[in-house]
């Protein structure tokens, strides 16, 4: 499986963002001051949607690995790697890197979940230890008393060896 690295670059990161990235601060039309020649007055416009950008005294334009690269005086391919890297796109990576990545998050899932199952159970268990304490506390000593006890130690057991973590 190949993958067009450049054209997911350009379809995920928009040129706002990357600017605001590398320390432009758009103004109200989306123009910033050009960093490619002496602009006093924002004249490098930033276009929506993947069309990149445009500055008016320059006379020059293009995407934004185009500005990455130009910028930064790299490549275009170190230009989409970087910005891949400085907004965890996750692109660019191998498949067995892809298929790690795919792994460790199925296993934090699955962690969670045990997780959620766990603080379920001992707040349903807390419940009832809290109830049966209650419920004791006002029956006569003996009989179902004695059965209540026994679950209580079965449930103080249970939370002794399943501490909240
Ligand atoms: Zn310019």
């Amino acid at each position: 499986m190949s993958m067009d690295l450049f054209g997911e670059v350009r379809r995920l990161v928009s040129m706002e963002e990357a600017a605001r990235r590398y320390g432009f601060e758009p103004d109200r039309q989306r123009k910033i001051r050009c960093p490619f020649h002496e602009d006093s007055h924002p004249s490098l416009q930033l276009y929506q949607n993947g069309r990149g950008w445009w500055c008016y005294v320059c006379d020059q334009g293009g995407s934004v690995i185009d500005f990455v690269s130009r910028l930064f005086s790299i490549g275009p391919r170190e230009a989409a790697l970087k910005l891949n890297g400085d907004f965890s796109l996750g692109l660019a990576a191998g498949p067995a890197r892809r298929l790690e990545a795919r792994a460790r998050q199925h296993a934090a899932y699955r962690r969670r979940q045990r997780e959620q199952a766990f603080e379920s159970a001992y707040l349903e268990r807390q419940r009832e230890f809290i109830d049966l304490r209650q419920e004791l506390f006002m029956l006569p000593r003996g009989g179902r008393a004695g059965e209540l006890l026994g679950r209580l130690d079965e449930l103080e057991h249970w939370f002794r060896e399943n501490p909240w973590r």
